[in-house]
């Protein structure tokens, strides 16, 4: 009985996909407070704002989570043409929801990093993968879809079958960013240290398409923004 027990995954073990942005700060605060037994995997995939790894490790911190930092930062050379990449191509300012923020599609991104975690996961014998994408990615990052989630739960069952296999959950899919804003803060996940800014300098800047949707949503839902941005004036239209 006790070799079965080794065999199966532990119910309460959850191994988070944490950026250290605002949506995947709130996720591992919505699953320190189900009780579960924390794992979070950020993925250095040699992103130019590597304030977020920062960012991070001090949410993990926050919430005695176990943290994991996987260097795969030799991928961002050959990630041509992503703004988050490649130095050459300007972090896009806007809304959110432009076309002009196709720039920051880093390729195949969230495959790679929900993969990381699934064999993280599997090694760990946790049930879950959590991933923090919201319906506000759903415009421009075709691995934020509802159908990426449902496909790579798939592939993860195939690709480990015979072995404790855990399963995706991404509990934000449906949500606007300020219902994540909403419930990190109801839940007091420490959003003052999470990191958004693509541009990745010493403040958010506050115009840059991921600083302006973190406005928008602290604005929409009603609270206080814990963040100092550099322009926290200038205003954009969805398109
Ligand atoms: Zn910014």
């Amino acid at each position: 009985m006790g070799q079965h027990i080794k065999d199966k995954a532990d119910p309460f073990s959850v191994v988070v996909v944490l950026s250290g942005g605002l949506d995947s700060s709130t996720l591992l605060a919505h699953y320190a407070a189900l009780g579960s037994d924390l794992v979070a995997v950020t993925v250095d995939y040699g992103q130019r704002h590597r304030r977020e790894i920062d960012a991070a490790r001090a949410v993990s911190a926050h919430f005695d989570a176990r943290h994991v930092v996987a260097d795969l930062s030799g991928l961002g050379t050959l990630l041509k043409g992503s703004a988050l990449t490649d130095s050459q191509v300007s972090v896009p300012d806007g809304h959110y929801a432009e076309e002009s923020m196709r720039a920051t599609v880093v390729p195949n991104r969230n495959a790679v990093l929900a993969n990381v975690a699934v064999s993280v996961a599997v090694a760990e014998r946790a049930s879950v993968v959590a991933l923090g994408m919201h319906a506000g990615d759903h415009f421009v990052y075709p691995d934020c879809r509802p159908a990426f989630v449902t496909a790579l739960d798939a592939l993860v069952a195939v690709a480990n079958e015979g072995f404790p296999t855990p399963r995706i959950e991404a509990p934000f899919i449906h949500w606007a960013k300020s219902d994540i804003a909403t419930h990190g803060t109801r839940l007091g996940a420490p959003l003052e240290l999470s990191w958004s800014c693509y541009k990745g300098g010493e403040l958010h800047c506050g115009t840059c398409g991921t600083c302006y949707e973190r406005r928008e949503a602290f604005r929409d839902a009603g609270l206080h923004d814990p963040t100092e941005y550099i322009d926290d004036v200038t205003e954009f239209a969805a398109p």
